[in-house]
């Protein structure tokens, strides 16, 4: 038997955790240290130097040679570029890792999107650490790098990042709340924090089928492939039983990602076949981003290692489930106490009734911005699609927790919910607790338990984004609901009365967004636009709503993001969304010309010689009809070729970007989706001598 190592033995033994920053740094640096941290302290340019030596030493001890400042440019991707320890001085060469070295640097960012606020020509931005992300190391396969998790400012100032917005809208959210709980008479806790925890879902396959296929290659999905005779019908998939070569693979990735102090909670089949999801263990909001980014970077690299290739798309193969993360959001203060625990009676807990209220009242307001915080051009293939979950923002609250706001909202009583256990009635087998809330697999927000689980976001996405803005709209609803709550004050002198009449009356102003049904079916997206819910379609329309006055006020208000800054962050994303397009046209385009349409003239020259070489005149027609046939397809191929040219040659020609947005919007996928068409017919009619592009069949089934 090999050695037992126990996950709890190398939990974070990449991570310069306090453990180790207590172990190298004087007790006094120490102790400084924590209160930057924990109580965002000033950082002195003294402390600096002693933290930055302590990595250093720690970074040496386990092999490092270079250090790095780790960022999220507003793409959403993670960039970094290497600095050795190594100098000389004197003659004499050293290692120095210097404060000034580790609180900001100044990479050549003139490459990265900036949506205008930076010209090329004043490249300055500088990145800054951020201390509440604690630094690691990656390991290459000879040394490792001290990896620092940085913010990313412009030379004046502006934001060029994904994270300072995390950081700003979590500040702000977490003293709303904290100010909730004081009114509410807590005289224990001394903060909030946001709390998340994000599920990951991907889907595996062999390697050289990636290699094989320009389209998973270069644009991460399928973008031909006619559907295999098995895909997820027989709902075998979903918690089946793990293949070993994919759990190998997944003890590696647990085993890496324990290394980063990234906990796993659960690890399982999803619905399509080669689908899996993984769950972290939650924690504060800023650090689950960077796990996140860890989890989807190391991911590829253990999938390597195993000769597969991870796809991270939203829509990597048409016609089966699509893959998506559950950004699970939720808050607990300095006591351990979760703000959204319904305890025991929901209905007397007022004060975790006033914090879903304040979440109702922010999906209510925002729930067009919930639904633009995850919009590009991979989760247009489930939002707004056929897909988990629909483009209409709503929430789900189980039929309890339900039963008790409808009646609250009414001013009736509320009957109290039995702690409800469900008889098994077979033998040795123990009673079950039945939670509070049932499951919605439908629903874009839902309660589950004691937070709340965003599910639009995209599996590739940056989470950073739909957080800051769950911050925000909760922020929002904070706000207004402190509001109403002083507003009651005047008639109810009990801060519990008051909150309930305030409750009562979010609960009444915001009943729209509250939906325990089917969201995929007609009647509700019939309802939702009665009720005036937004329903961006695609991703040209949904960016619109960050431009709205509304929108631009609210993270204006609470100092998140200036107007100049969301401009920009508009501007990157619909540019990045023009270059996906482009891709795809390019890449379809591509199959289709260089492979297809071989493929096809091979068929149809083989069954021409057949049929020049026939007697029988039945035979024959047979041969002739399939011919006919065939050559019908090769003018379609064809004419999809040259619409395809047609639309990128268009695109091209606007001069304003949201044109050629909008136009890609609807004529590009539109073109996308008509020529895979012909593409997966001629794939079916070709005998599979002539076809080389991997099949749905063999992608999905062997690995
Ligand atoms: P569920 O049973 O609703 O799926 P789990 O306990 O299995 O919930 O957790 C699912 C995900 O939600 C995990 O990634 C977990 O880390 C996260 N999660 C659980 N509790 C919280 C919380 N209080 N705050 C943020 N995320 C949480
Ligand atoms: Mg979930």
């Amino acid at each position: 038997m090999s050695q037992v190592l126990r996950s709890t033995d190398k939990f974070a033994a990449a991570v310069f955790t306090r453990e180790k920053m207590a172990q190298y740094m004087s007790k006094s640096a120490f102790n400084q240290m924590v209160e930057v941290i924990d109580n965002g302290a000033k950082l002195t340019p003294e402390l600096a130097n002693q933290v930055a030596h302590a990595m250093k030493e720690w970074a040496l001890d386990n092999n490092a040679s270079h250090f790095t400042h780790w960022f999220q440019p507003v793409r959403g991707v993670t960039a970094e570029k290497h600095d050795s320890f190594l100098t000389y001085e004197n003659g004499v060469a050293l290692d120095r890792f210097s404060g000034a070295q580790l609180v900001q640097s100044e990479p050549d960012a003139s490459s990265f999107p900036s949506g205008g606020i930076r010209a090329t020509f004043e490249a300055r931005g500088y990145t800054a650490w951020d201390p509440t992300s604690p630094v690691f190391l990656a390991f290459g396969t000879k040394k490792a790098t001290l990896v620092i998790p940085s913010v990313y400012l412009s030379y004046t100032g502006e934001v060029l990042d994904m994270k300072t917005q995390v950081l700003r809208s979590t500040a702000v959210v977490e003293q709303l709340a904290f100010k909730l709980l004081k009114k509410f008479g807590n005289r224990t806790a001394r903060s909030v924090r946001v709390t998340c925890g994000t599920e990951q879902e991907y889907f595996l396959v062999r390697k050289e089928y990636e290699t094989q296929r320009p389209d998973l290659l270069l644009a991460g999905r399928s973008l031909q492939g006619a559907s295999s005779p098995k895909d997820q019908q027989f709902e075998d998939h979903y918690f089946g039983s793990i293949d070993p070569k994919v759990l190998a693979f997944m003890e590696d990735l647990d085993d890496a990602l324990a290394a980063r102090g990234i906990g796993y909670k659960t690890r399982h089949n999803e619905v399509a076949p080669h689908q899996y999801e993984l769950a972290p263990t939650f924690v504060e909001a800023n650090l689950s981003v960077d796990h996140n980014m860890q989890v989807m970077a190391i991911m590829h690299e253990i999938a390597d290692q195993h000769g597969f290739a991870v796809l991270l798309h939203e829509k990597p193969f048409a016609g089966i489930n699509g893959s998506g993360k559950h950004l699970n959001w939720s808050m607990a203060d300095s006591d351990g106490r979760n703000l959204f625990e319904p305890g025991e009676s929901p209905k007397r807990n007022i004060q975790f009734l006033t914090f879903v209220a304040a979440m109702m009242i922010g999906v209510d307001r925002f729930g067009g911005l919930l639904r633009a915080a995850v919009a590009d051009a991979g989760n247009d293939h489930r939002l707004g699609a056929n897909e988990a979950p629909p483009a209409i923002m709503s929430v789900f609250i189980g039929g309890y927790l339900s039963d008790v706001l409808d009646a609250i909202a009414a001013g009736k009583d509320v009957k109290e919910m039995e702690a409800a256990t469900m008889e098994i009635r077979a033998k040795h087998v123990p009673e079950i607790a039945i939670d509070t809330t049932d499951r919605n697999r439908t629903s874009p927000v839902a309660f589950t338990g004691n937070k709340f689980e965003f599910r639009a976001v995209g599996s590739s996405q940056n989470i950073a984004e739909p957080l800051t803005v769950l911050n925000l709209i909760m922020a929002y609803g904070l706000e207004k609901i402190l509001g109403k709550i002083d507003t009651y004050a005047k008639k109810y002198p009990k801060v519990k009365d008051a909150a309930l009449a305030a409750v009562r009356e979010a609960l009444n102003e915001t009943a729209r967004v509250r939906f325990n049904g089917d969201n995929y079916t007609a009647e509700w997206h019939a309802e939702a636009a009665r009720l005036g819910l937004p329903a961006a379609k695609n991703t040209p329309e949904a960016l619109y709503t960050y431009l709205q006055e509304e929108v631009l006020a609210l993270y204006e208000h609470f100092g998140v993001l200036t107007r100049r800054e969301i401009t920009a962050k508009v501007e990157i994303r619909r540019e990045f969304y023009e270059r996906v397009k482009i891709l795809e046209l390019g890449v379809l385009s591509k199959i289709a010309k260089t492979y297809v349409m071989p493929a096809l003239v091979a068929q149809i020259t083989q069954f021409g010689s057949a049929a020049a070489n026939l007697r029988n005149e039945k035979g024959k027609a047979v041969l002739e009809a399939k011919l006919d046939f065939l050559s019908d397809l090769l003018h379609q191929i064809e004419d999809g070729i040259h619409r395809l040219h047609h639309v990128m040659n268009t695109t091209h020609g606007f001069d304003d970007l949201v044109d050629a947005v909008n136009y890609l919007g609807e004529e590009g996928q539109s073109a996308l989706e008509t020529v895979r068409a012909v593409c997966d017919t001629v794939e079916q009619e070709v005998s599979v001598e002539f076809w080389s592009l991997p099949k749905y069949t063999q992608m999905l089934h062997i690995l």
